[in-house]
């Protein structure tokens, strides 16, 4: 795999490039995603990048009526709020994302443990271009 750093930066990129990646200590196995370049468990630095399925389930979420300014941009208000939740991926670490494809006007309809798959949102920032991640029900 790449020999990109285990930080951020990284993690962003292979976002941008439609990746979910994480990293994996050489020493215990632990899984980090986004990706750490010690593992917390045993100290080790020998990370290697694997990439995650994109399967997951929903762990926790909450729907945002008044966001950011760059969230007003893209349409959300009182009226349209959106989500943003914890997923646990199959492989086990839990990641933070937007959650589509639900009914923000109900959050009491949406059921923890939901099946979702990963996707990849793009946004514009005048010429350029990232991708975020964003998880909807499978
Ligand atoms: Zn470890």
């Amino acid at each position: 795999m790449e020999q990109r750093p285990f930080n951020d930066i990284s993690f962003r990129l292979f976002i941008n490039e439609e990746k979910l990646m994480g990293s994996r200590c050489g020493g215990c196995g632990a899984l980090f995603v986004p990706p750490r370049s010690i593992c917390v468990h045993c100290s080790g630095a020998e990370m290697e990048w694997v990439q995650m399925k994109g399967l997951a389930k929903l762990a926790a979420f909450t729907c945002i009526a008044i966001g950011p300014p760059h969230m007003l941009k893209e349409g959300y208000d009182r009226k349209r709020p959106y989500c943003t939740g914890v997923v646990q991926l199959e492989e086990g670490p839990k990641v933070v994302a937007r959650i589509e494809g639900i009914d923000t006007n109900k959050p009491e309809n949406i059921l923890i443990g939901t099946p979702l798959a990963a996707g990849f949102l793009r946004r514009k920032h005048g010429e350029a271009e990232t991708a975020f991640l964003a998880f909807a029900p499978l």
